[in-house]
């Protein structure tokens, strides 16, 4: 049985790496189609989801991208004045080490993070609630190709959801951006 059969909330959260370095599979800066505006953006090597129709299959070996230590990556993403996106790969198989980036980059800067997984919001919220509270903009969900849907921004397919976290976490109720 392949990893897309299994229930998002019985994948073992104990799979990640530590916290100190990052698999990077890239970073591009200034660009313009990971959130508003022009951000610079982190592509985490490695995804443990294996969705059905996966586009990105070349990210699902960690070991496919560049180990870095983090303030290697936090140098990269932050050498001009451009809000920050985290994508993968799925970035929370490398959890711990996402949550340590999000902080040094709340407690150095202003920047809004946004971050893409294929986890659920609540899924995040169970397993690292941590990470909430540096995250301004959460995709969430796997992409499902038969909700694809190519009029949507930001994400492909219509069970992934662009939630606005504080409104979120201050509400009790989920927040979309487009709501
Ligand atoms: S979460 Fe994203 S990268 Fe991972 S298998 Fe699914 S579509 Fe591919």
């Amino acid at each position: 049985m392949t990893a897309w059969f299994m229930d998002n909330d019985k994948l073992n959260p104990l799979m990640q790496t530590d916290a100190t370095s990052i698999s990077v599979m890239s970073i591009v800066h200034s660009t313009s189609v990971d959130g508003i505006g022009l951000r610079n953006a982190l592509y985490t090597a490695g995804c443990n989801l294996q969705c059905e129709h996966c586009h990105n299959r070349e990210s699902w070996d960690i070991e496919s991208g560049t180990w870095q230590t983090l303030e290697e990556v936090y140098d990269q993403l932050n050498v001009d004045f451009f809000p920050i996106s985290i994508l993968g790969g799925e970035p929370l198989m490398q959890g711990d080490a996402i949550i340590a980036l999000c902080r040094m980059i709340k407690e150095r800067t202003a920047k809004n993070i946004w971050l893409w997984t294929g986890h659920t919001y609540e899924y995040v919220q169970s397993h690292y609630p941590e990470l909430l509270s540096y995250i301004d903009v959460l995709v969430d969900g796997r992409y499902e190709e038969d909700r694809h849907d190519e009029t949507l921004l930001w994400r492909g397919s219509s069970n992934q959801r662009v939630i606005d976290v504080p409104k979120t976490i201050q509400t009790g109720t989920i927040v979309c951006l487009d709501d």
